[in-house]
């Protein structure tokens, strides 16, 4: 299926977006640029702007992954903004790549690499800026393969399912390879589809029907084509031989200039809020030799370098890296307790540190099982502002089952204890509002009535507010709830997606499409009910969620 990369670019291109492009290519260190000649063209997109894709690690992973393979081309294309946007519609120019510009519509595939549900509505803006047909089943044979990956492809795709002809469910550096050699040996489009189909961990949403009941429940889901009635998720079992890494290096990203390394993959912790620790599970640390030597080939380009996982002081080998000499290590965030509390020493240079209580008060850190205690935040918090650390990040959410006002006192008082404690450096309280997501215990949990989560937010502002010190941010509530409605989402919720490419926002969208909003977010739902995605297999059992769930909820 190699061929459409050769065929003319599109009509019309600014040279305004082109030099923007241009300028923004001139700050990069290792960007890849092939002769297209011959090879596998694939556009890797993210879909926001430059800026957040470009401090991706996994796109960035997926970028270098792809070009490394002799007989494929990889370029990224990412949202453009607003003013950029404009620039589009004026000068009618496609959405193009950033490496040699051509149009996405060129491409033999766009590869989607999806980490936030907020984003889903860009996903629509570029394919309708690509001249790209929406719906999949709308595409000719010579329309691009569009496939999605990225962790929100593992947990629940359907919201987007239509727009995709294939979603990876699992680890793309388990199951690219595998991809790439169907495309290539596939004699066109329909046959590359055909082929996958017999991939585990490939979901080709096209191949499957959903019926709903009275109730607008799922009554169904069938494959008129006899395709595998569970998606098992796939992911890679040793990740010291991952090639997901850093590829280019820019000013231009959350990072700015750092070259990240992933140390472990999956989180043992198990927190009942949290979806990531189930879909990486399980856990993986990456070998000695192998993080050493990945920091050793980083140097000559950098000595910032960032070490990702999520709860780094679970990583056997952290201390042993963080004291590599002639480097300027970054960890940003840490689990509270005394493995943490052994590290900070070798953290005095960072000038911002995270750590993440989730909830006010022990009863409720019980209730979403995270597994600190009030002891252990003071300690590694007075450790760490002692240490000289000149900004302690909290992070916090509020909405949480089971949650009372009291609890959300509990975080006022928190903060105080702490601040009497120590009264050095400055203190930021981050707060989200708790969304729930599936393959979680609390996928069954409503979220609180948004009156109420703005109400518990001010709580926790005025309460804090004569406190010297102390910052409070929060999220905007009526994107964690467009977040919710995305995440628990069935393919219905697609029609909000097609109605914000008209402009409008979340909800008028919802109205205007005819979907009741709280039919998804603000409803309780039984153990019996299928949900959106139950068709891939995790690897937790349902019914062990729901028992957690109720382990959960009886700590009221
Ligand atoms: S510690 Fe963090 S990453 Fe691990 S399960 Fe809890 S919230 Fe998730």
């Amino acid at each position: 299926m190699v061929n459409r990369y050769d065929h003319p670019a599109g009509d019309a291109m600014s040279q305004k977006l082109r030099e923007k492009t241009d300028l923004l290519l001139s700050k990069e260190k290792g960007t890849v640029y092939k002769d297209p000649g011959g090879k596998l063209a694939v556009a890797l997109v993210y879909p926001n702007t430059y800026h957040v894709g470009m401090s991706n690690l996994g796109f960035q992973g997926i970028y270098g992954l792809l070009n490394s393979m002799s007989d494929v081309v990889c370029e990224r294309a990412f949202l453009p903004d607003d003013k950029e946007l404009t620039e589009y519609a004026r000068t009618n120019t496609e959405l193009f790549s950033m490496e040699s510009k051509k149009a996405l519509n060129r491409f033999d595939i766009v590869a989607f690499s999806v980490s936030f549900e907020n984003d889903y509505p860009n996903i629509a803006k570029i394919l309708n800026l690509s001249g790209i047909p929406l719906k999949s089943s709308e595409r000719s044979p010579y329309h691009p393969l569009v496939i999605m990956g990225g962790v929100c492809a593992f947990f629940n795709p359907e919201p987007v399912a239509d727009f995709f002809d294939i979603c990876f469910i699992g680890e793309a550096d388990e199951m690219l390879p595998e991809f790439i050699d169907i495309c290539r040996s596939a004699a066109n489009k329909s046959d590359a589809l055909k082929k996958s189909s017999a991939i585990k961990g490939l979901y080709i949403p096209g191949l499957y029907n959903v019926s709903y009941d009275a109730e607008g429940k799922i009554s169904k889901r069938w494959s008129p084509e006899s395709a595998s009635e569970k998606i098992e998720r796939r992911y890679l079992k040793d990740i010291s031989g991952s090639r997901i890494t850093t590829t280019i290096i820019t000013p231009e990203t959350e990072f700015s200039g750092m070259y990240l390394i992933e140390a472990m993959r999956g989180c043992p912790w198990n927190c009942r809020f949290c979806v990531a620790d189930k879909i990486y599970a399980p856990p993986r640390r990456k070998g000695l030799r192998a993080i050493k030597e990945e920091i050793q080939s980083a140097l000559p380009r950098t000595k910032r370098i960032g070490i990702v996982g999520p709860s780094l002081s679970d990583y056997p080998y952290i201390k042993e890296v963080l004291q590599i000499p002639g480097v300027d290590f970054s960890i940003t965030s840490l689990r509270a307790g005394t493995k943490s509390a052994e590290l900070v020493g070798l953290m005095k240079k960072h000038k911002s540190v995270s750590i993440a209580p989730e909830a006010g008060t022990e009863r409720l850190r019980k209730v979403v099982s995270k597994r600190i205690t009030e002891e252990d935040i003071l300690y590694t918090s007075k450790m760490l502002l002692t240490e000289g650390i000149e900004n302690l990040r909290l992070y916090f959410m509020v909405g949480l089952p089971t949650e009372t006002r009291e609890d959300v006192d509990g975080i006022v008082n928190l903060v105080k204890k702490l601040r009497d404690i120590s009264a050095k450096g400055s203190i930021t309280l981050s707060i989200s509002t708790f969304v729930p997501k599936p393959f979680t215990p609390f996928q069954w949990h409503p979220m609180k009535d948004s009156g109420e989560v703005k109400y518990r937010l001010n709580m926790v502002k005025k309460g804090l507010l004569p406190v010297k010190g102390v910052k409070v941010f929060h999220d905007v509530p009526k994107y964690a709830y467009m977040q919710g409605l995305f995440s628990l989402g069935d393919r219905r919720v697609t029609g909000v997606i097609r109605e914000m490419l008209k402009g409008q926002d979340w909800i008028k969208a919802a109205e205007a499409s005819g979907v009741n909003r709280d039919f998804y977010i603000s409803r309780r739902r039984e153990f019996n009910e299928i949900l959106p995605w139950d068709f891939i297999d995790m690897g937790v059992p349902k019914d062990r969620l729901w028992e957690e769930y109720q382990n959960a909820l009886s700590l009221k």
